[in-house]
């Protein structure tokens, strides 16, 4: 338990280490800032020096850093932010500070060991002049008083709608309506940036409705919540899947987005001369020119299937399809179904397959992690995401900014410990996994499933319950690489024939730039290179290390082309940062960025 007298200690310790940073910083000596942090220091940034999203290690960067930004950012007003009080645990003391660089206001979130600092995060949060229009700043609505000219609110409505993409065109187009979309344009409506999203399905939330029936959340509602909007306090924990995409339909109307549905983009070129794209697209049937300045891909990072492609599969009589395409099980009781994948998908399908009645195999090809929902909840969520963590003041976006705060280089030795009390608790379910023949991983250094998510966004399942159903044999286990189809099964390389009605390829998604070669050319594609992961030199994420995930919501080597995706968590939370990098570009404020990301990885 915290003492007042460690809590004087802890404030006086951040408030001398401020005070120094400062002095540094107004006295522009990048060395003497420098010198304030540990050897083993990390300052992630999210846009407020650097206008881009990266993490400085070690003393020599952040000094690199501040010798090239400290006379435009003129950072100020360092200061622990009201009624949050430093606190010391185990030899850290943490804090929320607030602070100024000559184009907006940031948060930010100190830790300090031995009266040093070990981890930064700076954040901007708003841009001066172009605060938005919310709190004591919210628009009025009506209109008191007499006025011959006046228009309702449904009118200007009318009136945008009809002469935005037609008669004026969109500062930013979107493309890609799901939630990474629509929580970005959320974001760019309250900054007054004019913005279309477009998406070629009919109806807003239409991916969440197109996917497996059985389909729940698997991140719980306080993880889920979009920009500005949360949830209800009964909104269950897993929201089912076309819960979600009617909450997402309602939300682009009451956040009034100009939202063109049945729009698709068929492609787009970038004039460097006019610093403008030319964008294809087909509303409705019609031909229509669109020429943003800045062009956002938000068509999904679980969005483009992979697809492998098996000798024999143009043979084969049954049903064939990847998972983002499969219906559910209602046509398959009682048939002979075998899915390619042992990750989430392949999870959910095998298991409502089982439940309606069908003779369910899945094919392990490599190995998996899983962790039960409710452990993770207990252990790896709730102290950020819960309903307790709400009570004790961990708000969604102060959930979002502790997370943010642990530098992607050390989040593993966090994760670590968390994993292992996992594996301790679940011990029985382990053991029953692997005496089936589960091939089971922790992640390859025991971190578990956030770090295979950041890293590769693949290779695990967050059990809801069928993984029982392969530990007790229901749903059979087959494990080994296919080798090819025949006209009624699976064959796998050691010649085992898995007879088949169905086959699901439970096989992932590939990288968000694999939307930039079909939209625009395959030089834009890899020019920008792969997006995602951290370059952490684990399975499927090579390296060479890149502190922050490749591409996402920061510039790219494309000029004006962006990109967005992953949970809603990350959707959410950095939409804020992409959305203020926009403005500051249609206003004119300038952005030079600092350590633009090099290309190593085409996809
Ligand atoms: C089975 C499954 C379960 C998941 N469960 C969770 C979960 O529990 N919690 C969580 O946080 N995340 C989950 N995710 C991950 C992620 O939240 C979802 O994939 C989510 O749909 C991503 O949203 P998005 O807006 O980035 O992309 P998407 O929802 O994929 O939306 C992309 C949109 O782009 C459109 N589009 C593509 N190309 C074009 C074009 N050329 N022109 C116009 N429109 C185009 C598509 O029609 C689509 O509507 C899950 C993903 C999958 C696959």
């Amino acid at each position: 338990m915290t003492t007042t007298a460690q809590q004087t200690e802890a404030a006086a310790a951040v408030t001398t280490w401020l005070a120094g940073f400062s002095a540094a910083l107004a006295a522009n000596d990048p060395a003497r800032a420098a010198a304030l942090f540990t050897e083993d220091c990390f300052w992630r940034d999210l846009i407020s020096f650097t206008w881009n999203f990266r993490t400085f290690e070690g003393r020599a960067e952040i000094t690199r850093m501040l010798e090239a930004t400290l006379s435009r950012v003129q950072p100020a007003g360092w200061t622990v932010t009201d009624g949050e009080e430093p606190a010391e645990t185990g030899g850290i003391t943490e804090a929320w500070i607030n602070f100024e660089t000559s184009a907006g206001r940031g948060h930010g979130h100190l830790r300090l060991r031995g009266g040093q600092c070990w981890t930064l995060l700076t954040t901007l949060y708003e841009l001066k002049g172009y605060e938005e229009p919310k709190g004591l700043r919210r628009p009025m609505g009506a209109e008191h008083g007499a006025n011959r000219d006046r228009t309702t609110w449904l009118e200007d409505r009318e009136y945008e709608r009809k002469k935005l993409g037609i008669t004026e065109q969109p500062y930013v187009l979107i493309v890609g309506g799901g939630q990474a979309g629509i929580g970005l344009a959320a974001r760019l409506r309250q900054l007054s940036v004019p913005t279309i999203v477009i998406d070629k399905r009919a109806r807003p939330g239409e991916v969440w409705r197109s996917r497996y029936k059985s389909l729940c959340l698997h991140d719980p509602v306080w993880y889920d919540h979009m920009p500005y909007l949360k949830f209800p306090d009964n909104w269950p924990v897993f929201s089912p899947k076309d819960k979600i995409a009617d909450w997402l339909e309602s939300y682009t109307k009451v956040m009034e987005l100009n939202y063109w549905p049945s729009t698709e983009a068929t492609s787009a070129s970038y004039d460097e001369a006019s610093q403008e794209w030319t964008v294809n697209v087909e509303r409705d049937g019609q031909a229509v020119v669109l020429r943003p300045k800045q062009l956002v891909l938000a068509t999904g990072m679980s969005g483009k299937p992979n697809i492998p492609s098996f000798p024999g599969m143009d043979k084969f009589r049954g049903d064939q399809h990847h998972s983002s395409a499969h219906p559910g099980p209602d046509a398959y009781r009682g048939k002979r179904c075998v899915v390619i994948g042992s990750n989430n998908s392949a999870f959910d399908i095998c298991g409502a397959l089982w439940e309606s009645g069908a003779d369910v195999t899945m094919v392990q090809r490599s190995s998996t992690h899983i962790v039960r929902s409710a452990t993770l909840m207990d252990i790896g969520l709730s102290a950020l995401y819960s309903e307790q963590a709400v009570d004790s003041g961990i708000t969604t976006e102060k959930a979002d900014l502790i997370f943010a705060s642990i530098p992607y280089r050390i989040m593993h030795l966090f994760q670590i410990p968390l994993y292992d009390q996992m594996r301790e608790r679940d011990k029985d379910f382990y053991d029953r996994l692997e005496k089936a023949g589960f091939d089971h991983d922790w992640g390859d250094d025991g971190s578990g499933l956030f770090m295979k998510y950041l890293r590769r966004g693949s290779g695990y399942y967050i059990d809801v319950g069928s993984a029982d159903l392969v530990a007790n044999g229901d749903v059979k286990l087959a494990r080994g690489q296919v080798d090819h189809l025949t006209e009624d099964a699976v064959v796998l390389t050691d010649g085992t024939a898995l007879p088949a009605d169905l086959v699901v390829y439970a096989t992932g998604y590939t990288s968000m730039n694999g939307w930039a070669a079909d939209l625009i050319s395959t030089e834009v594609a890899d020019k920008v290179g792969k997006c995602w992961g951290l370059g952490s030199d684990t399975t499927k994420d090579p390296g060479p290390w890149e502190g922050e995930q490749r591409n996402m919501w920061k510039p790219t080597q494309q000029e004006a082309l962006w990109f967005t995706g992953g949970n809603l968590h990350q959707s959410r939370h950095y939409s804020l940062f992409l959305g203020l990098q926009l403005k500051a570009r249609q206003v004119g404020i300038p952005t030079p960025v600092y350590g633009l990301q090099e290309v190593h990885h085409l996809s």
